[in-house]
């Protein structure tokens, strides 16, 4: 276990990180500085949990690799071996998927950073597109098979952090200049739901609020830090979906895997098994 107070200098913020800090300090302190990793089951039944995240991650490499010039005919054979959601996901994506991917400069999984506090931010972007008026769209592929409610998916920190970044970080893209914020939109689009994309535009405004409310959070990661302070969240809502439950003794039930109709909270924890946070965790 890591006993030296404070956060390691080479430590790198990602939405996951943060995210988990907003929802429980005690998971960003088990996860990211003991870096203990899975003790207990994320949610039950845990096959149907660990098949969803194959899937899930089926699904970003077949989009990644056609996004990088691989044809829908040289990935038939491999998608005809998946499981039925893949094929439907599969086909969803081809027939549906955004239009703006056919104009313009696509960069597959890109990473960026910026340095906000004293630390560097990351964002991971599934695809992030340059279009021929100079807008940036960002797209984040998300295999879950419940949407979340606009306004949920609006108060994720991935909202806030992936077009910040690009706005601090983007210049590289944009001929040496900074991109302004206002040309910037993030879309969450989902294989099930390929006619229901949740777009939010981004601007100066947002921008500014971004980088102050974000590095409000580090400068309360750093001082949680430093005094070794990371309380376990109060509600306990969150302890179902948490895979250090019993190591916190918190005497919940896993939830399920899907739970249609749930409230917005509980949606967000939902989220949590969405293939990008699982990558992040597991390699
Ligand atoms: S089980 Fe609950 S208290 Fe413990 S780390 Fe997870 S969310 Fe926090």
């Amino acid at each position: 276990m890591n006993h030296q107070p404070g956060l390691p200098p080479t430590f790198q913020f990602s939405q996951s990180s943060l995210q988990d800090y907003d929802t429980c300090p005690r998971r960003f302190q088990l996860r990211y500085l003991e870096q203990m990793r899975w003790p207990a089951i994320e949610s039950e039944p845990v096959e149907e949990a660990e098949r969803l995240a194959r899937l899930g991650s089926d699904f970003h490499r077949l989009v990644q690799q056609h996004l990088v010039g691989l044809s829908a005919e040289t990935l038939a054979d491999t998608v005809a071996h998946g499981e039925p959601d893949l094929q439907r996901w599969w086909h969803s994506y081809l027939a549906h998927r955004p239009a703006e991917l056919d104009d313009a400069d696509v960069y597959s999984e890109l990473v960026l950073s910026a340095p906000l506090h004293g630390f560097r931010v990351q964002a991971r972007f599934d695809a992030l597109l340059r279009r021929p008026d100079g807008a940036f769209l960002i797209i984040d592929w998300k295999t879950a098979h419940h949407k979340p409610p606009r306004e949920a998916l609006e108060r994720r920190l991935q909202t806030r952090v992936y077009p910040w970044v690009l706005a601090a970080a983007g210049a590289v893209l944009n001929h040496g200049q900074p991109i302004n914020p206002a040309a910037i939109s993030m879309s969450y689009w989902y294989p099930e739901f390929p006619g229901e994309p949740e777009e939010f535009a981004y601007s100066q405004k947002l921008f500014e609020r971004d980088e102050r409310s974000l590095g409000e959070l580090i400068e309360r990661v750093k001082d949680a830090a430093a005094r070794s302070d990371f309380p376990l969240v109060e509600d306990d809502r969150p302890c179902r979906y948490c895979v250090y439950r019993s190591f916190c003794a918190r005497e919940v039930a896993a939830g399920p895997v899907i739970e249609p109709g749930e409230a917005a909270e509980s949606s967000l924890d939902v989220l949590a098994l969405d293939w990008d946070q699982i990558a992040e965790i597991q390699f």
